[in-house]
């Protein structure tokens, strides 16, 4: 228990802020791509993108497309690292 590979993934740093609002995050999602290829990944190769989310943003409605697309965005701009 606890010692799966996405640990170290799923704590929130000091320096994360949510991915909506920039606050202070409450929790860290992985989104996965449908198509990982797209994503700079490989084929047969599951690829998972980090986010901080709060709890406000959350709640909004369609949360999971609005994240989608702020990934694409910062995946566009080459600011996604990871
Ligand atoms: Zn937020």
């Amino acid at each position: 228990m606890g010692n799966n590979i996405f640990d170290p993934l799923i704590k929130i740093y000091n320096n994360d802020s949510c991915i909506c609002c920039h606050g202070k995050p409450n929790g860290v999602g992985l989104f996965q791509p449908k198509d990982s290829i797209e994503w700079g990944g490989y084929q047969n190769k599951q690829r998972f993108i980090r986010y901080c989310f709060c709890e406000e943003c959350l709640k909004t409605d369609g949360f999971p497309e609005f994240v989608e697309y702020l990934l694409s965005q910062k995946f566009k701009s080459g600011e996604l690292t990871q």
